[in-house]
């Protein structure tokens, strides 16, 4: 391959950067770039210069804007050289230097998984850690100038890098819809990793390249025939190949032999309008038998990474076999230079700012709004949409490892003490201290992305106390903070009620027996109270009196007053249950009766959840769950504290949890056998394939309490092959 020099660059760039200015920045970006890495060597043994000249290169194919093309240039100087980030903002500006820190800092990103479920959170951890798309496109050509020049590596470092890239970066290239990047850097990996198979796939596509050239040109002559006599004009008719790995690919996951794969002979027809596509379909269809279930009409409904295109499979020319593919030009760009295209950088836009590209960006890929989960609801439409995007965007969640190297991810704000419960409740119960990055941290710490986590803890401990509950953020060290702290206050009742029942049946002599439940119960039931330790819990508590229990278990009736025995409800006026205006779904509203109230259809709450009210301008108050991110930027005054009854009857709650997995037999049988053996209720459950080919289960389902949903969560997170499993925030 040509080595390529900042004219090359120039030239490139030049095609869509007219104002001079950019250009100069581009070569003073490349003068300091080349002092900076004078006398430094590539493996090759070409000067270091070489891959930053590359990289840039391709950065300008992308027709990215002039800031990104200088990163490029400049994207090894921080890690490589002796600059500082000061020097290099003097000279470029801070946008500039940004991406330089950022490609830097994925770099020190530790690949450190054995397992392919890993490999998509990796992918997120890049993503977060990116924290700008230009960062993650010039870390992808940077990978992909260093995929070409592997051949200089040392064997064991060819093979890490190749899977790291096979893992990491083909997917993202993917997923941004860099078709060509994507494609290259899968096959240079696939020589580097398996090079027998490699080789053999190779070798079967090139035998038959001959034939198959020659039934794709008599096909394409045919083709061109048809359109010319129906008057279709400015099109362009290509034959198309697949790369080797991709047929590697169909071939493994359909169980195919080579001869077998027969969208081997493809054909691209590109035409000028959308109308023309459809013309062009029909033309087609009219010459040659579609092969049914193969036409897809991607052009109505784009892929996620913005793909359009029609695609549809014919018996074509002795009854061979050809996949059409039919678009336009634009559609084409896009198609092979992914979403860089969408955003090719045009000067003339004077509003341009990095942030708003950004913005478009997210606003236009789908998947991105999937990683953010992010969706629009009635309630919040004052609030700008994309400020959600804004806040949300690569900042989601952490992601952080243990000691092991396993990654675990928590919601922004998470401690310490959130990492040592999702461990295992005992570890959470014994933290006395954590050490994030070898140091010793507070376990107020807010956990940062890429941080590895150690945690102390200690048999002689006292264990979570209030304050504890301040520092967690997620509901699961919550719900396990409080179970232990209910526990311990419950002891400490029962003691203390039981020591304040025997000083009284000491004063009024009367003897002390162990007291018999089933005594208890029946003359204390109406309270609630079902045996002797619920008695001592409520006498210790002082909601019933030790010396009118006493009485009445020993049969005083004449001294037995039930409003002396019942202190705490005769104080009160009004009973327990006027007091109480929960709705059907257990839900009191501090100080407001018989409100309104409907719980939210984006976060499904759950009894037990970290609840909040919104007063909602047409459905009364709307209840969400504490974490979801549609109440996120609306106005504070329309917030209103609301709780759930404690002692309220369980109800079905709805709750929607996806399930991602690796696709395997049986796996959905196994959710629902894991999930059946819980208190809970399937509704509905659906599955499909997604893009990556991992398997995504959507499971509606009803449960009692939160308690039941987080058990049975952490019970399908044991079944082998599963990704990750989120409750749904629409
Ligand atoms: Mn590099």
């Amino acid at each position: 391959m040509e080595k390529k020099t900042i004219d090359d660059i120039i030239n490139k760039a030049g095609e869509y950067l007219k104002n001079p200015k950019n250009i100069q920045l581009i070569r003073d970006a490349y003068e300091v770039a080349k002092v900076k890495h004078e006398g430094q060597y590539r493996k090759s043994h070409d000067p270091y210069i070489q891959h930053p000249l590359e990289v840039a290169y391709m950065l300008a194919e992308l027709r990215v804007a002039p800031t990104t093309i200088m990163a490029g240039l400049l994207h090894d100087v921080l890690e490589d050289t002796e600059t500082s980030r000061e020097e290099l903002i003097e000279k470029f500006g801070i946008d500039v230097v940004n991406i330089v820190d950022g490609v830097t800092k994925i770099g020190q990103l530790k690949y450190m998984t054995k397992e392919k479920a890993l490999a998509r959170t990796h992918q997120k951890i890049l993503l977060a850690m990116a924290k700008d798309i230009r960062v993650v496109l010039v870390k992808i050509v940077d990978r992909v100038h260093n995929m070409r020049t592997l051949q200089y590596q040392t064997p064991d470092k060819q093979i890490k890098i190749a899977k790291e890239t096979m893992d990491l970066y083909a997917p993202l290239a993917h997923r941004l819809g860099m078709y060509r990047m994507k494609a290259e850097l899968e096959d240079i990996s696939f020589k580097y990793l398996e090079p027998l198979e490699y080789n053999r796939i190779r070798k079967l596509i090139k035998s038959q390249k001959a034939v198959r050239e020659e039934d794709i040109g008599r096909m394409q002559n045919r083709i061109e025939e048809v359109l010319k006599n129906n008057n279709i004009k400015n099109y362009e008719i290509t034959g198309r190949l697949k790369n080797i790995y991709s047929v590697c690919k169909k071939m493994r996951q359909k169980d195919l032999e080579f001869d077998q794969i027969y969208d081997l002979m493809a054909l691209r027809i590109l035409v000028l309008t959308i109308e023309d596509c459809y013309h062009v379909l029909g033309l087609i269809h009219g010459e040659w038998a579609p092969l049914p279930l193969r036409f897809k009409d991607y052009i109505a409904t784009p892929k996620p990474n913005l793909y359009q295109s029609l695609h549809t499979t014919v018996v074509g020319l002795n009854g061979k076999i050809y996949e059409i593919q039919i678009r336009t030009y634009e559609m084409d760009e896009i198609a092979e230079y992914g979403i860089a295209a969408h955003w090719a950088y045009k000067e003339e836009n004077k509003a341009y700012s990095p942030e708003k590209e950004q913005l478009e960006i997210a606003a236009k890929l789908r998947w991105y709004k999937e990683l953010l989960t992010y969706a629009e609801i009635g309630e919040s439409e004052d609030s700008d949409p994309l400020d959600n995007i804004r806040d949300d965007i690569f900042s989601a969640n952490v992601y952080v490892f243990t000691p092991k190297g396993d990654v675990l991810d928590f919601p922004n704000g998470s401690t310490p003490l959130d990492f040592a419960y999702r461990i295992h409740t005992e570890v959470g119960n014994r933290t006395v201290g954590a050490i994030v990055n070898g140091k010793i941290v507070p376990l107020t710490y807010k956990l940062k992305t890429g941080d590895v986590v150690e945690i102390k803890t200690s048999n002689n401990f006292n264990g979570p106390s209030e304050s504890w509950l301040k520092i967690v953020k997620t509901n699961h060290a919550k719900h396990k903070i409080i179970s232990v702290l209910n526990k311990r206050r419950r002891e400490f009742l029962i003691s203390k009620g039981k020591e304040d029942f025997e000083r009284v049946c000491k004063s009024e002599n009367y003897p002390l027996l162990k007291l018999d439940d089933k005594m208890i119960a029946s003359l204390f039931s109406k309270y609630g109270i079902n045996n002797s330790e619920d008695l001592y819990v409520e006498i210790g508590k002082g909601t019933i009196s030790a010396k009118g229990s006493a009485h009445r278990i020993y049969g005083k009736t004449e001294k037995f007053d039930e409003e002396a025995l019942v202190k705490q409800y005769s104080e009160e006026p009004e009973t327990p249950a006027a007091k109480k205006t929960a709705n059907e779904w257990g839900i009191i509203v501090e100080g407001v009766d018989r409100a309104q109230i409907k719980l939210a259809a984006c976060c499904y709450p759950v009894l037990g959840d970290d609840i909040v009210g919104y007063v909602s301008k047409s459905h009364g108050i709307v209840v969400h769950r504490y974490e979801c991110h549609n109440i996120r930027n609306a106005e504070k005054e329309r917030f209103i504290d609301v709780i759930w009854d404690s002692e309220f009857d369980k109800k079905p709650y709805e709750s929607l949890i996806y399930i991602l997995s690796f696709d395997r037999k049986n796996i959905v049988a196994e959710f629902i056998n894991m999930l059946n053996s819980f208190n809970l209720t399937i509704k509905s459950i659906s599955s499909a394939k997604n893009r990556d080919g991992d398997l995504l289960t959507k499971i509606k389902l009803t449960i009692p309490h939160v308690d039941v949903l987080n058990n049975a969560i952490i019970n399908v997170h044991k079944i082998s092959d599963v990704y990750s499993i989120e409750r749904v925030i629409r």
